[in-house]
């Protein structure tokens, strides 16, 4: 049987740092949560010696912490300084972008509007560098209900649907004089996705290894179900089942965004 991986798949720029910075990391040092969406990795993590925490309360004056690519609001920052601790900074450089375009955006006056999952951790990251005025909205039916303004700056989620931004932003268009649109989606998540695409258009079955709460993962498997290619999602090559390929002749595996690269391999 022929298997073949996505063009793209698995750790993307910003996840692949913060890990590789997690490993490299002092025994005793804590995540603020878990350093991403995938239970084997923090799993390996914690054997290391390098667990997350929930919140900076629950950390030992002194103490060193890794801030996950996903980033933090500028309170997480001053507290750490008041307790004296050591900061390992992973926050992707893509995340960092969209929470200075927010700051920026609301110093200039602007109403801060973020598209994006108004609780996913990067969101809430952004929204707090705009010092917690932004309008968060996903849908099109929310953005129909903004207020007009004068002017309007807008960020976008870093793993934000295009097609869906796209029509949100027409929408906008129309709620203000003056649309400042800050690009801030990130090409990694798109990648995979048309990768995923791709092959799920010319093999028999798809499996789309990740985080059953990963995000970005469930997404990937929902865009293969789309091409009609019978697809399973599985965590680890523990999860696969022959009988899914019986009088199959070639499957494609593809991982989201925070699936390591041995997961990958033990499941080709
Ligand atoms: S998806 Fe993009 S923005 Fe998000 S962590 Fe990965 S590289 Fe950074």
């Amino acid at each position: 049987m022929k298997v073949t991986l996505a063009a793209a798949c698995g750790f993307c720029y910003g996840v692949r740092r913060a890990v590789e910075l997690a490993g490299q990391a002092e025994k005793g040092t804590h995540t603020l949560g878990p350093i991403i969406h995938n239970p084997q990795v923090v799993g390996r993590l914690a054997a290391h010696g390098v667990s997350p925490v929930d919140s900076l309360d629950d950390v030992d004056k002194g103490a060193v912490i890794l801030i996950r690519s996903h980033g933090v609001g500028p309170d997480v920052y001053e507290q750490a300084d008041q307790k004296e601790l050591k900061v390992i900074d992973a926050t992707c450089p893509h995340v960092k972008k969209a929470q200075q375009d927010a700051k920026n955006i609301v110093e200039k006056g602007e109403k801060l509007i973020i598209v994006g999952e108004k609780s996913h951790p990067e969101v809430i990251s952004i929204s707090q560098w705009g010092a917690n005025r932004a309008i968060i909205i996903d849908r099109e039916e929310e953005a129909e209900k903004i207020p007009f303004c004068d002017s309007m700056g807008v960020v976008v989620q870093t793993t934000f649907s295009q097609e869906q931004f796209k029509r949100i932003a027409a929408i906008l268009q129309r709620k203000t004089n003056h649309l400042d649109v800050h690009m801030t989606i990130c090409t990694a998540t798109q990648q995979r996705q048309q990768a995923a695409i791709e092959l799920a258009g010319h093999v028999d079955a798809m499996i789309v290894i990740g985080g059953k709460n990963s995000a970005n993962t469930g997404r990937l498997a929902q865009v293969c179900r789309e091409q009609d290619c019978p697809t399973y999602h599985i965590e680890t090559a523990a999860e696969l089942d022959t009988a899914w390929f019986r009088g199959m002749n070639h499957i494609g595996i593809t991982a989201g965004a925070s699936t390591p690269d041995w997961i990958i391999q033990e499941v080709v």
